[in-house]
């Protein structure tokens, strides 16, 4: 009896011992970097499924790292302890690395301390292949399918403005609608990864990207008034071979901006000589954002300190952070922070503002969570493209031709009053401001002050002027202009006059106001087409308008019949084509 019990037990012991395929020890074979944006360096055991390893420094020269990236293979159901035995400083506990089952989307790991100098964290493999690294990646092949696939659409264009160390290219994808050539816009141009971990604002700037480039009618009216120059990879060997901070030469590129561009980074050239050639050009960008994430628990950035530029500048730029925070919950314009002489030299919009005068901001997202402990998802980052996208179109669109409750308009028709409307959050301490609108056909030009219709910085002007497109005599409330053009509201800061804004409506007449008066048809229409017609009088403000039976052809006999009975006979309504 004894003897059997030994048998079983020694059985039991055999059993334990012996493990059942397919949940073997994870060993440090299992673990893979060999990937794109990989990074791991000195796996090592440190008991069962147990590890210590290290982030791949990108150099000798680091001042700051985070990112790691890699696979464990073949251990479903197991769980993997891992130790990061070179955190950076502010590699802690909060900042909880994410893992995913699939590498595309991704979570939070299961546990995360602090050991000793370590960052700890624990996962159960539950698949296959799990996934790990210290923010969600967004690598260099992610954006460049991503500009591929946007390079289908009529409204994007994509090209290759330079090539990195390695000779990867440097595309600058940008969104400009051709058929609006020759109206004014404005040039805003966004960069991100010149440090290659920070991957969180390149979501943002995705979602960005689409939210301007789809039917919507804020993408149309943010098309009319901007074209968007996006460079989302301004390090791709940085980010494609993993590094954290630097590219493939050591070399900080956010620090390598300088007045002497030969001198630069080819990545840092490529960009910066583009620059340089559209300020040669007289197309300088009016807006220049450099996207980046930060260990900070929040959202925030720099924007130019009073020492750097003007106090009017500074101001301006504070109505730009003021519009961020309007939109987006998680902006406080408190926290964006002043980019001083103090700060390291060759930052980029330090160097594009003292070059070029740039309007330039430098934004950090979070590299892993805000203030109410909440972390950052790849869904929280893309609700906020669209939200920054409204802030900088009300920042660089602040001026718009209305309707009566001041919405936006695209067109206007001879006869109508003109509302204007304006939003300039830093002159709030002014009682007006002056809005030009002119006409190119006619040359005629209206100056009208617009008044503060809040404390906050908007005026505006109910019926500030009427369009007239007939001959009358250009006097006070009326612009003189004709029908089929352009006809542009203008707006100069006063403390900032070269910066200049524009708004415009394409000009119509409505179908049989002959004269172009804004009412009818009626009496005076009819005759103003009866004397062109049979004794060669002045012409009607469109010919087009005048063609009210919608066959093509016009003014003629039929066109009058057509009028008449519309007028006299309640005839059918007229169809101008
Ligand atoms: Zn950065």
């Amino acid at each position: 009896m004894r003897s059997a019990v030994l048998s079983l037990l020694a059985l039991a012991l055999l059993v334990i011992s012996v493990p059942s395929v397919g949940h073997a020890q994870i060993t440090v074979d299992d673990f893979t970097a060999d990937f794109e944006s990989g990074n791991v360096h000195n796996v090592a055991a440190d008991g069962v499924d147990s590890f210590t390893f290290e982030i791949r420094l990108d150099d000798s020269q680091g001042d700051l790292r985070g990112w790691f990236y890699f696979a464990i293979a073949n251990n479903t159901g197991r769980t993997a302890t891992l130790f990061l035995t070179n955190r950076d400083g502010w590699q802690d506990a909060t900042n909880v690395p994410v893992c995913s089952t699939n590498n595309d989307q991704w979570q939070r790991v299961d546990q995360t301390w602090i050991a000793g100098d370590w960052l700890a964290f624990r996962q159960e493999l539950t698949t296959d292949t799990v996934w790990f690294a210290q923010c969600m990646p967004y690598t260099f092949s992610d954006f460049s399918a991503f500009v591929d696939s946007m390079a289908t659409d009529e409204l994007c264009h994509l090209d290759t403005i330079g090539y990195s160390v390695h000779n990867r290219p440097m595309e600058r994808l940008t969104v400009a609608d051709s058929s609006l050539a020759g109206t004014p816009r404005k040039r805003v141009w966004l960069t991100s990864r010149q440090h290659p971990m920070e991957s969180p604002p390149t979501f943002l700037l995705e979602s960005l990207i689409a939210t301007v480039t789809d039917s919507s009618t804020f993408a149309r009216r943010f098309r009319r008034g901007i074209d968007l120059n996006v460079i989302g990879m301004a390090n791709p060997d940085g980010v494609a071979e993993g590094y954290s901070r630097h590219n493939v030469n050591g070399i900080n590129l956010n620090r390598d901006w300088q007045w002497t561009i030969a001198n630069e980074q080819p990545e840092v050239q490529a960009i910066h000589s583009l620059i340089a050639a559209e300020v040669a050009l007289g197309h300088a960008p009016d807006f220049f954002m450099d996207l980046h994430a930060a260990p900070d628990h929040a959202d925030f950035g720099y924007r130019l300190a009073p020492g750097i530029t003007t106090d009017a500048f500074f101001a301006n730029q504070g109505s730009f952070l003021h519009l961020l925070e309007s939109y987006d919950p998680w902006q406080a314009a408190e926290l964006w922070r002043d980019l001083d002489s103090n700060y390291a030299p060759g930052v980029s919009c330090v160097i594009l503002y003292d070059m070029y005068g740039l309007d330039c901001f430098s934004a950090e997202n979070p590299w892993c969570r805000r203030n109410d402990e909440s972390f950052i998802t790849e869904e929280t980052l893309r609700a906020q493209g669209p939200l920054w996208a409204r802030a900088i179109y009300d920042y660089l669109c602040p001026l718009s031709l209305t309707d009566s409750v001041f919405a936006p308009l695209d067109t206007v028709s001879c006869g109508d009053p003109l509302n204007l409307c304006l939003v300039d959050y830093d002159q709030a301490f002014r009682d007006s401001l002056p809005v030009v609108v002119s006409s190119d056909a006619t040359g005629d030009e209206e100056q009208v002050y617009l008044p503060r219709s809040d404390p906050d910085g908007k005026f505006s002007l109910a019926e500030a002027l009427v369009v007239s497109c007939g001959s009358a005599a250009p006097g006070d409330g009326v612009i003189t202009a004709a029908v089929g053009e352009k006809l542009f509201a203008r707006y100069n800061d006063p403390d900032l006059p070269s910066r200049t804004f524009y708004a415009w409506v394409d000009l119509t007449a409505r179908c049989g106001d002959v004269n172009g008066d804004g009412i009818g048809p009626d009496i005076a229409d009819l005759v103003h087409l009866v004397i062109y017609m049979f004794q060669e009088g002045p012409p009607p403000v469109a010919i087009s308008i005048t063609d009210v039976d919608g066959n093509g052809d016009g003014p003629d006999i039929a066109d009058l019949v057509y009028l008449v009975t519309y007028m006299f006979q309640n005839g059918p309504d007229l169809i101008c084509p």
